[in-house]
């Protein structure tokens, strides 16, 4: 888990909550101390801990939790909602447009991790299909050209580069026609020890002769609250337009660097939770915190606590799986929803009509190990796949085994899976959807 130590200290202190009796102010006190105490020790900013925790304590005491809420869920939900607050709230996902190439240019100072990371990005958006491109435009060491070559090599994508040129405009130069071939050209560029001049002037003309869709700063998440001056200073020199906070995995201070770089305004585009090329994770607040928090059933917690499962939201989800429109989206929801419920037949079993139905038996008894495989088959994926599973034929099915590591038949496998539950979601028709629905709320019962 990123920033175990944290999550831990959080999560025991919620638990308290949870477990105790009566909510009151000293109770409320504890909390706030027990919070601050976490964040402090994750090398958060004081003053930010403090205007956090205020705001924490405000809520707590003046506002009222909703109808059919517990004064305790909803403490739990103000917590959640401060937190993600504190972490820039929207995920901000980079969009890449269809222009040939969309350009993402990552700068940085040495060993930030710029390198790995255009290794991780190549991964992630190859798997996504995208044709991809690396450049290699840190001139100044020979072995940086290599290191790119090589982790390009890696994940099957083209590097471009010159050995012998040491302009790094003039290497772009060089090869922007043929860069037009691809979808995405991902630029790599020289860091220094510090952001001196001739790094910034350097930066400078690759802005202008790249003009890069994005431009990202890779900062290593042990620099902590200093991620704020560095952040600033790349900004004002550079015009950066997200930021990448990597070696999350590898540090005490990661919930220093990434609120530091909250408070600048900067997007985090992507977090670096370790040294694989698989270790890359598009930053994404609400679900950040909620890990953080540890708890899968946070969102059902919520949903309680807000008063929300929207009626027009359950009939819209019980007309698209009652009408067979069964896709890997809502297979993917459905299958999360078993992780948290239980096993399907226990579910099936409590649904008048369906206790004594004959399902095979291979869908009803799906092991953890194997949804965590279909889950990265889903993330391979495109959007329209991820739409309509039909579509997914033999080549398909093959580029899929190899975006996701898993073997052509773990792929079909899916497929099947994925038939037989639309077979099944076609059977519940004509049964009540209300009544049915009804069924699974009751079943998203609350625990720690
Ligand atoms: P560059 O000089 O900015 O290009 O940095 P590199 O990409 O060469 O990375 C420097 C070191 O950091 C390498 O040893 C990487 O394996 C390591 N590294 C990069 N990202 C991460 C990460 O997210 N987690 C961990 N644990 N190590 C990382
Ligand atoms: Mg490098």
């Amino acid at each position: 888990m990123v920033l175990d130590k944290l999550g831990s200290s959080l999560k025991e202190t919620l638990k308290k909550i949870a477990r105790s009796v009566f909510v009151d102010e000293k109770l409320i006190d504890e909390l706030i101390k027990d919070i601050q105490k976490a964040l402090l020790n994750a090398d958060v900013n004081v003053q930010l801990v403090f205007d956090l925790t205020k705001e924490i304590k405000k809520r707590a005491l003046d506002e009222k939790p909703p109808a059919g809420a517990s004064q305790k869920e909803y403490i739990i939900k103000i917590v959640y909602e401060e937190l993600v607050k504190f972490l820039g709230e929207e995920k901000s996902e980079i969009k890449i447009e269809s222009k040939k190439p969309f350009k993402i240019m990552l700068l940085g100072l040495y060993g930030s991790g710029k390198t790995t990371t255009i290794s991780k990005i190549a991964k992630y958006y190859s798997k996504r299909g995208y044709k991809i491109a690396t450049m290699a435009l840190d001139v100044h060491r020979a072995a940086a050209i290599d290191q790119l070559e090589q982790v390009s090599k890696q994940v099957n994508v083209a590097c471009f580069s010159d050995r012998k040129e040491k302009d790094p405009v003039k290497i772009y130069n060089k090869f922007q026609d043929e860069t037009r071939k691809y979808d995405l050209l991902l630029v790599d560029t020289a860091g220094r020890d510090v952001l001196s001049q001739d790094l910034i002037d350097e930066i400078k003309s690759l802005n202008e002769s790249i003009k890069p869709d994005e431009v990202l700063l890779v900062i290593n998440a042990d620099i902590g609250q200093a991620a704020r001056k560095q952040v600033e200073g790349f900004h004002n020199a550079c015009k950066i337009t997200g930021v990448i906070v990597t070696k999350i995995d590898g540090t005490a201070k990661g919930g220093g660097a990434l609120t530091a770089t909250a408070i600048t305004g900067a997007k985090i585009k992507f977090i670096g939770i370790g040294e694989k090329q698989d270790d890359i994770e598009v930053f994404n607040p609400k679900g950040f915190v909620s890990r953080l928090l540890g708890m899968g059933d946070l969102e059902l917690l919520l949903e309680k606590a807000q008063g929300i499962v929207k009626e027009e939201d359950a009939e819209e989800l019980s007309n698209k799986l009652l009408k067979g429109d069964f896709n890997f989206i809502d297979l993917y929801n459905q299958m999360q929803a078993m992780k948290k419920m239980g096993p399907l037949n226990k579910i099936l079993e409590l649904m008048p009509g369906f206790g004594s139905m004959n399902i095979p038996k291979e869908m009803l008894d799906v092991q953890d190990e194997k949804l965590k495989k279909w889950k990265y088959i889903m993330d391979s994926c495109t959007k329209e796949e991820l739409e309509d599973p039909d579509i997914i034929d033999n080549s398909r099915v093959e580029r899929l085994a190899k975006g996701s590591g898993y073997s052509p038949s773990a792929v079909r496998d899916l497929l099947k899976h994925h038939k037989q539950s639309k077979k099944l979601m076609k059977l519940m028709k004509g049964k009540d959807p209300s009544k049915i629905m009804q069924k699974f709320s009751k079943l998203k019962g609350f625990k720690f």
